[in-house]
């Protein structure tokens, strides 16, 4: 049984009275155990975070900028291990995992690079337009902050909060996902390797019930959770009663609009990226194709030959373009929707069925013609499940994008360049990609509208999601 709670500095073994079984879903075998976290080393992780936070928010950015730096070169030492490890507890395509690898990379190098600004500027003389008086801006860090991640990007998501928090100067207990726990454990041996003061950065892995006991918390300043709708909106009530900040990142319906003017097998790629990459568990799939019906049925027949002939299959046994999903419950989730799918009695152009024995795959799913009354239409999946329907007229197609109780994402593909990036702008989401596969930049933001959460991470936008903003003004007189 690993030591795998990193509190104050030190591994300790969980006291909690559950147990995290830690699986490879590409054979659905356990590989790894570890005990959960108790509410009383919640409390500990806290305290701890609480009495390292006056020195660290007091740390010149400079020197935190250094430790960011140290982070990004630590994860590059580790590639191999984590791209791995990855491969092994998310069932990640190589060329998947070496994505993240250098996604966490970028994240810690660029908020070094945001740290060493706050270095050299770290307050702003405000022009007034009354004169007699003299003002400056602060941006403080908001203190010990909870991050609450889910399982599908683990060293991502984790990387999006902790590098702005600690470039801020907030200290940090990060609660990982109970399906992938052992990945954000990196995060704590590079504290270790790097000397980062005690408490600065806690780790606290366990279930709902620790995850709970962090975000129902007193001694937290702030919670960022990264999840599903359900418990967002528990992280959010229990944020109301302190009355404090959430960044909430929740789930997706995303739609990809194609229009007649496109190469189709440009198109193609797209789709299938937006869709099968990470095996559809992505809070950003484009499971929605708008397609504009002059070229629907070419399209369809396309996609239905790039679904059959995507390679799925254990990453570990050599290239594949798909892995399993990451969990059982997954897996079970997945095959409730095509046992819905039949009922509804709705055509499936390509795939619809698992693929167990063993692990937790499923094939590349395309329906047609997916009336919007449907589950499959509204719902989020998580899967690589894509519903397709027609429209006729660019209006139409905004409509029926837009008609979605989420925001987060959306893809357009058209030749005409004007359009897209009208359409762009109408489409009520946090980020349009044109003519594009999801490629995210640090130097963007990620988040949406909506249903899909409350706040920005990324860019700058990311950093000030743990800052409080101070003015002081005074009278010249
Ligand atoms: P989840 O909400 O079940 O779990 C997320 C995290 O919350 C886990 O660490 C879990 O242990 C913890 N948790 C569970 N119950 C809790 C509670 N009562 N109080 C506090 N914490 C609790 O989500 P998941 O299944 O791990 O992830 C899938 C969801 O995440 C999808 O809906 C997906 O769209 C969303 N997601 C969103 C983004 C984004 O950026 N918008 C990114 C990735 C995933």
């Amino acid at each position: 049984m690993s030591k795998a709670q990193y509190i104050n500095g030190a591994w300790l073994t969980g006291d909690g009275a559950e147990q995290i079984t830690v699986y490879d879903p590409s054979l659905g075998q356990p590989f790894a155990e570890l005990k959960v976290a108790s509410s009383a080393q919640v409390d500990q992780a806290i305290a701890a975070a609480r009495q390292a936070l006056p020195a660290w928010r007091n740390t010149s950015a400079s020197i935190r900028a250094g430790y960011l730096r140290g982070f990004a070169e630590q994860i590059e030492q580790r590639r191999e291990t984590l791209i791995a490890l990855q491969m092994q507890n998310n069932g990640k395509p190589r060329h998947e995992a070496v994505v993240d690898i250098d996604d966490a990379v970028a994240t810690f190098t660029y908020y070094a690079g945001l740290a060493e600004g706050l270095a050299a500027r770290p307050s702003t003389e405000v022009p007034l337009a009354v004169p007699g008086f003299t003002a400056h801006t602060h941006l403080e860090p908001l203190g010990v902050v909870g991050l609450i991640v889910p399982w599908n990007f683990p060293l991502v998501t984790s990387a999006w909060k902790l590098a702005p928090a600690l470039a801020a100067g907030c200290t940090v207990v990060l609660k990982p996902s109970e399906i992938t726990p052992l990945i954000e454990q990196t995060y704590g041996e590079i504290a270790d390797a790097l000397g980062l003061p005690a408490g600065v950065l806690n780790i606290v892995c366990g279930k709902a019930q620790t995850g709970a006991a962090l975000s129902n918390h007193a001694g937290i300043d702030k919670l960022s959770f990264t999840g599903s709708n359900a418990v967002g909106t528990q992280v959010m009530r229990s944020a109301a009663a302190y009355c404090r900040p959430v960044t909430l990142e929740l789930g997706g319906k995303s739609a990809i609009v194609v229009f007649d003017d496109c190469d189709l097998d440009q198109a193609v790629e797209w789709i299938v990226a937006g869709i099968c990459w990470n095996a559809g568990q992505m809070c950003s799939a484009t499971s929605r194709l708008l397609v504009q019906e002059s070229i629907a049925d070419a399209l369809m027949l396309r996609l239905k030959t790039a679904f059959e002939t995507l390679r799925v299959g254990n990453p570990l046994d050599g290239e594949v373009d798909m892995g399993p999903l990451a969990s059982q419950a997954q897996w079970d989730k997945a095959c409730e929707y095509f046992t819905i799918a039949r009922a509804e009695g709705l055509q499936c152009v390509a795939g619809g069925e698992a693929l167990r024995d063993p692990g937790w795959f499923v094939s590349p799913t395309l329906y047609a013609d997916v009336p919007t009354t449907s589950r499959l239409w509204t719902e989020e999946i998580f899967a690589p499940v894509l519903c397709t329907h027609r429209f006729s007229s660019e209006q139409q197609a905004l409509a029926l994008a837009n008609d979605s109780r989420f925001g987060l994402v959306a893809t357009v593909i058209s030749a005409d360049l004007v359009r897209a990036e009208r359409v762009a702008l109408a489409l009520e989401v946090g980020h349009v990609w044109i003519n594009s596969i999801q490629a995210v930049f640090v130097e963007t933001s990620w988040g949406g509208t909506k249903g899909s959460g409350i706040g920005r991470e990324l860019g700058p936008w990311g950093l000030s999601a743990y800052q409080s903003v101070k003015h002081v003004t005074r009278c010249l007189g």
